[in-house]
């Protein structure tokens, strides 16, 4: 197929020609994760963004201006749950936080932190005063969650968080009672160690609830949601000993509760809830906003198709990423769909995508070669016009091959790119 000699270009023209006939694309979103910062004071050995106070960006975090446009983008998205989380501290842009937490029209908002912020107990009681005033401020009156995040890397880390801050952010919220709920989140390796220091620290009890999930039962008689995540071998953890491969499960075996049904995982559309030990399916789409303005469809956007924040509206965004067939496999078929194609087409780019264990870049590297994502756009170009949920230009030379259920694009692109793999 000549269209494998420039893959992008090739791409590109396919999408030009395709356009989908859904009559509802979604018009909302789910889950919107946003990122004020890509550095980290912290700088823990196994930060799957590798994030510490070394710019790696032209851009390290959105301006004035930019937070504005993201507020009014994402308060327009009508998403169900707004994620101030990673890519590096949030914290380190305190301000970014109490205007989002004043201003963002959703109903739920998630912190996400690692709490080296909490120095001393007056510091930690002004900065969580702040946050529950700016709360008490939106209109909207949304539900927030504090998250703390926990393990042995925070611990150890060149500038470590030591367990009196821990301590310090857990004794406030249950002394103050403000109007927002802490969680904490850990890795399943360290279940036991780090949640118990913190116990200890605070005269607190731990009580099981599943597999995933414990809770901290804190003298007075509150208590605190604890959930433990897969290890994630991204980002600097990548170099990490081979020990956690046995003691943390892959994300295949961490998700397989939350798919729509089995193989079929569309963490695009799911709100992410991961302190409640959930992924709730919803019609919306969930979005990613990174700390450089770019903005993408998480887990359902190519990596070469992700967009700029700028004045344009949340419905011109979601039709744009769904232009591309690839988000339409993303959306409606899953990632595990992604990668069953991936593995017979590029074996060993399947292979040290799933290695990574991390749901965040499993799509951007699945589709990293330009080869393969060529493939995948012809694949589930054909499988929408076939299912009659798109057409592609008559004009394109691949038109009536993308229009015949007979013709085999998987098995023809599978043999074409496993081809030019062992001829190089
Ligand atoms: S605190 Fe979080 S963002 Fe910072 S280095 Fe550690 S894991 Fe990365």
């Amino acid at each position: 197929m000549d269209a494998f000699r420039d893959p992008s270009v090739a791409r590109e023209r396919v999408l030009r020609s395709f356009h989908h006939q859904l009559e509802n694309i979604p018009t909302q979103g789910s889950s919107f994760f946003i990122h004020l910062s890509e550095l980290c004071p912290v700088a823990c050995e196994h930060c799957m963004y590798s994030s510490d106070l070394e710019r790696k960006s032209e851009k390290t975090a959105l301006s004035k201006s930019e937070l504005e446009d993201a507020i009014r983008f994402i308060s327009e998205s009508s998403s169900q749950k707004l994620n101030i989380t990673g890519g590096g501290e949030p914290f380190l842009k305190f301000s970014s936080i109490l205007r989002l937490l004043e201003t963002a029209k959703v109903p739920r908002i998630e912190i996400v932190t690692a709490g080296h912020w909490a120095t001393t107990p007056k510091r930690t009681a002004r900065m969580m005063r702040q946050i529950d005033e700016a709360r008490s401020r939106n209109a909207v009156n949304p539900e927030l969650l504090l998250r703390l995040s926990i393990d042995r890397y925070h611990l150890n880390a060149p500038r470590p968080v030591r367990i009196e801050q821990y301590g310090n952010v857990l004794r406030c919220w249950s002394e103050t009672q403000p109007s927002f709920a802490v969680g904490l989140r850990s890795i399943q390796p360290d279940m036991g160690t780090v949640d118990r220091a913190i116990a200890d620290e605070l005269g607190a009890g731990i009580a099981e609830v599943d597999g995933w999930n414990r809770r901290l039962l804190l003298p007075g008689g509150k208590t605190v949601p604890l959930t433990f995540n897969v290890f994630r071998r991204s980002g600097k953890a990548l170099r990490l000993a081979e020990d956690h491969r046995d003691a943390s499960k892959t994300i295949r075996e961490y998700y397989g509760p939350f798919e729509s049904q089995p193989g079929n995982l569309s963490l695009a559309t799911a709100v992410n809830d991961a302190i409640r030990g959930d992924y709730t399916a919803s019609t919306g789409v969930a979005v990613t906003l990174n700390s450089d303005g770019t903005f993408w469809i998480f887990c359902g956007t190519a990596p070469d198709r992700k967009l700029l924040l700028e004045k344009q509206s949340f419905a011109e965004a979601v039709a744009y990423f769904f232009d591309d067939p690839i988000t339409h496999l993303l959306v409606y078929e899953g990632i595990w769909a992604l990668s069953d194609l991936v593995m017979e087409m590029a074996p060993k780019t399947h292979a040290a995508a799933l290695a990574k264990n991390d749901s965040a870049s499993l799509v951007d590297d699945l589709l990293a070669p330009d080869d393969v994502r060529l493939a995948v756009t012809l694949i589930s170009a054909q499988q929408q016009v076939t299912r009659n949920r798109a057409t592609v230009d008559a004009e394109h030379p691949l038109a009536g091959l993308l229009a015949d259920p007979a013709v085999d694009v998987a098995e023809m692109c599978c043999g074409l790119i496993l081809g030019n793999r062992e001829t190089r």
